[in-house]
Protein backbone atom coordinates (compact mmCIF):
# COMPACT_ATOMS: atom_id res chain seq x y z
CA UNK A 1 0.00 0.00 0.00
CA UNK A 2 2.35 3.29 -0.87
CA UNK A 3 -0.81 5.90 -1.49
CA UNK A 4 -3.87 7.39 0.82
CA UNK A 5 -7.45 7.53 -0.40
CA UNK A 6 -10.29 9.83 0.14
CA UNK A 7 -12.62 9.36 3.36
CA UNK A 8 -10.14 11.90 4.95
CA UNK A 9 -13.01 14.11 6.47
CA UNK A 10 -14.99 13.71 9.94
CA UNK A 11 -18.18 13.10 8.31
CA UNK A 12 -17.46 9.67 6.80
CA UNK A 13 -20.02 7.07 4.34
CA UNK A 14 -21.72 4.68 6.39
CA UNK A 15 -23.11 2.24 4.25
CA UNK A 16 -25.32 -0.46 5.93
CA UNK A 17 -26.52 -3.84 5.10
CA UNK A 18 -28.62 -6.88 6.49
CA UNK A 19 -30.56 -10.36 5.78
CA UNK A 20 -33.32 -10.13 6.56
CA UNK A 21 -32.87 -12.66 9.67
CA UNK A 22 -30.16 -10.07 10.84
CA UNK A 23 -32.30 -6.54 10.15
CA UNK A 24 -33.90 -6.75 13.71
CA UNK A 25 -30.26 -6.72 15.27
CA UNK A 26 -29.11 -3.80 12.91
CA UNK A 27 -32.40 -1.69 13.76
CA UNK A 28 -31.35 -2.89 17.29
CA UNK A 29 -27.69 -1.49 16.80
CA UNK A 30 -28.25 1.64 14.83
CA UNK A 31 -31.07 2.70 17.72
CA UNK A 32 -28.56 2.60 20.35
CA UNK A 33 -25.85 4.40 17.96
CA UNK A 34 -28.77 6.98 16.66
CA UNK A 35 -27.08 10.47 17.61
CA UNK A 36 -23.52 8.88 16.16
CA UNK A 37 -25.11 7.62 13.08
CA UNK A 38 -27.30 11.31 12.34
CA UNK A 39 -23.80 12.77 12.25
CA UNK A 40 -22.22 10.79 9.00
CA UNK A 41 -23.86 10.33 5.64
CA UNK A 42 -25.63 6.84 5.49
CA UNK A 43 -26.44 4.80 2.62
CA UNK A 44 -28.14 1.23 2.73
CA UNK A 45 -29.52 -1.27 0.55
CA UNK A 46 -33.39 -1.09 -0.16
CA UNK A 47 -35.29 -2.81 2.01
CA UNK A 48 -32.30 -2.00 5.25
CA UNK A 49 -32.80 1.39 4.77
CA UNK A 50 -36.60 1.86 4.43
CA UNK A 51 -36.36 -0.16 7.87
CA UNK A 52 -33.91 2.25 9.15
CA UNK A 53 -36.08 5.42 8.01
CA UNK A 54 -39.20 3.71 9.02
CA UNK A 55 -38.12 3.17 12.70
CA UNK A 56 -35.13 5.90 13.32
CA UNK A 57 -36.01 8.33 11.40
CA UNK A 58 -32.68 8.62 9.83
CA UNK A 59 -31.68 10.06 6.55
CA UNK A 60 -30.37 6.88 4.22
CA UNK A 61 -29.59 6.75 0.61
CA UNK A 62 -31.31 3.93 -0.81
CA UNK A 63 -29.67 1.67 -3.15
CA UNK A 64 -31.51 -1.35 -4.56
CA UNK A 65 -32.61 -3.64 -2.51
CA UNK A 66 -29.61 -6.40 -2.29
CA UNK A 67 -30.88 -8.88 -4.17
CA UNK A 68 -32.46 -6.93 -6.90
CA UNK A 69 -28.47 -5.78 -7.25
CA UNK A 70 -27.85 -3.69 -4.25
CA UNK A 71 -25.25 -5.28 -3.43
CA UNK A 72 -23.38 -4.92 -6.34
CA UNK A 73 -24.66 -0.79 -6.70
CA UNK A 74 -22.35 -0.89 -3.24
CA UNK A 75 -19.59 -2.63 -4.57
CA UNK A 76 -19.05 -0.35 -7.67
CA UNK A 77 -19.04 2.47 -4.95
CA UNK A 78 -16.96 0.60 -3.34
CA UNK A 79 -14.48 0.51 -6.12
CA UNK A 80 -15.19 3.74 -6.46
CA UNK A 81 -13.54 4.96 -3.26
CA UNK A 82 -16.97 6.50 -2.61
CA UNK A 83 -17.79 4.47 1.17
CA UNK A 84 -15.68 4.79 4.01
CA UNK A 85 -17.11 2.21 6.43
CA UNK A 86 -19.37 -0.70 6.57
CA UNK A 87 -21.51 -2.33 8.93
CA UNK A 88 -22.97 -5.69 7.00
CA UNK A 89 -25.15 -8.47 8.76
CA UNK A 90 -24.97 -10.83 6.33
CA UNK A 91 -26.56 -14.20 7.70
CA UNK A 92 -24.04 -17.14 8.38
CA UNK A 93 -26.86 -19.96 8.34
CA UNK A 94 -29.22 -19.19 5.35
CA UNK A 95 -27.80 -19.41 1.68
CA UNK A 96 -29.29 -16.79 -0.11
CA UNK A 97 -30.01 -16.57 -3.55
CA UNK A 98 -27.55 -13.58 -4.17
CA UNK A 99 -24.96 -15.42 -1.94
CA UNK A 100 -22.65 -14.68 -4.73
CA UNK A 101 -23.29 -10.95 -4.73
CA UNK A 102 -22.53 -11.45 -0.81
CA UNK A 103 -19.36 -13.41 -1.44
CA UNK A 104 -18.33 -9.84 -4.34
CA UNK A 105 -19.18 -7.29 -1.73
CA UNK A 106 -17.08 -8.55 0.69
CA UNK A 107 -14.38 -9.77 -1.66
CA UNK A 108 -14.26 -5.99 -3.21
CA UNK A 109 -14.03 -4.55 0.15
CA UNK A 110 -10.98 -6.05 1.09
CA UNK A 111 -9.49 -5.23 -2.36
CA UNK A 112 -10.00 -1.50 -1.58
CA UNK A 113 -8.75 -2.22 2.24
CA UNK A 114 -12.31 -0.71 3.63
CA UNK A 115 -13.23 -1.59 7.72
CA UNK A 116 -16.34 -3.58 7.33
CA UNK A 117 -18.56 -5.07 10.54
CA UNK A 118 -19.89 -8.08 9.73
CA UNK A 119 -21.51 -8.50 13.61
CA UNK A 120 -22.23 -6.04 16.47
CA UNK A 121 -19.27 -6.53 18.28
CA UNK A 122 -17.46 -5.76 15.38
CA UNK A 123 -19.76 -2.98 14.50
CA UNK A 124 -19.32 -1.56 18.11
CA UNK A 125 -15.59 -1.32 17.90
CA UNK A 126 -16.12 0.49 14.77
CA UNK A 127 -18.27 2.93 16.16
CA UNK A 128 -16.58 4.15 18.98
CA UNK A 129 -13.34 4.54 17.40
CA UNK A 130 -12.41 8.02 17.85
CA UNK A 131 -11.08 7.64 14.03
CA UNK A 132 -14.90 7.85 13.25
CA UNK A 133 -14.68 11.18 13.95
CA UNK A 134 -11.80 12.37 12.87
CA UNK A 135 -10.05 13.16 9.57
CA UNK A 136 -8.86 9.73 8.75
CA UNK A 137 -7.28 8.61 4.98
CA UNK A 138 -6.72 4.77 4.98
CA UNK A 139 -4.65 3.48 2.43
CA UNK A 140 -5.65 2.14 -0.57
CA UNK A 141 -3.64 -0.53 -1.74
CA UNK A 142 -1.56 0.45 -5.16
CA UNK A 143 -3.29 -2.01 -8.32
CA UNK A 144 -1.54 0.20 -11.10
CA UNK A 145 0.93 -2.92 -11.43
CA UNK A 146 -1.79 -4.57 -12.22
CA UNK A 147 -3.37 -2.34 -13.89
CA UNK A 148 -0.78 -1.96 -16.78
CA UNK A 149 0.40 -5.58 -16.72
CA UNK A 150 0.83 -6.40 -20.56
CA UNK A 151 -2.08 -8.39 -22.04
CA UNK A 152 -1.12 -10.78 -24.54
CA UNK A 153 -2.44 -11.08 -27.88
CA UNK A 154 -4.13 -14.28 -26.62
CA UNK A 155 -5.77 -12.74 -23.55
CA UNK A 156 -8.29 -10.42 -25.84
CA UNK A 157 -6.23 -8.38 -29.00
CA UNK A 158 -6.31 -9.30 -32.32
CA UNK A 159 -5.78 -12.56 -33.05
CA UNK A 160 -4.21 -13.49 -36.78
CA UNK A 161 -7.34 -13.46 -39.25
CA UNK A 162 -10.03 -11.85 -36.90
CA UNK A 163 -10.17 -8.73 -39.07
CA UNK A 164 -10.59 -11.08 -42.45
CA UNK A 165 -13.86 -10.95 -44.52
P1 LIG B 1 -32.15 -5.43 1.56
O1 LIG B 1 -30.89 -6.18 0.99
O2 LIG B 1 -31.68 -4.38 2.47
O3 LIG B 1 -32.85 -4.85 0.36
O4 LIG B 1 -32.98 -6.49 2.26
C1 LIG B 1 -29.98 -6.75 1.85
C2 LIG B 1 -29.27 -7.87 1.15
O5 LIG B 1 -29.85 -8.94 1.08
O6 LIG B 1 -28.16 -7.70 0.64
Amino acid sequence: MDHTGPGGTAVKTIALVAHDNCKHDLVAWARYNVATLARHRLLATGTTGRLLERELGLDVRRLKSGPLGGDQQLGALIAEGEIDLLVFFWDPLKPLPHDPDVRALLRISVVWNLPVACNRATADYLISSPLLAAPYQREIPDYSDWQERPISPGEGGDRPGDRDG
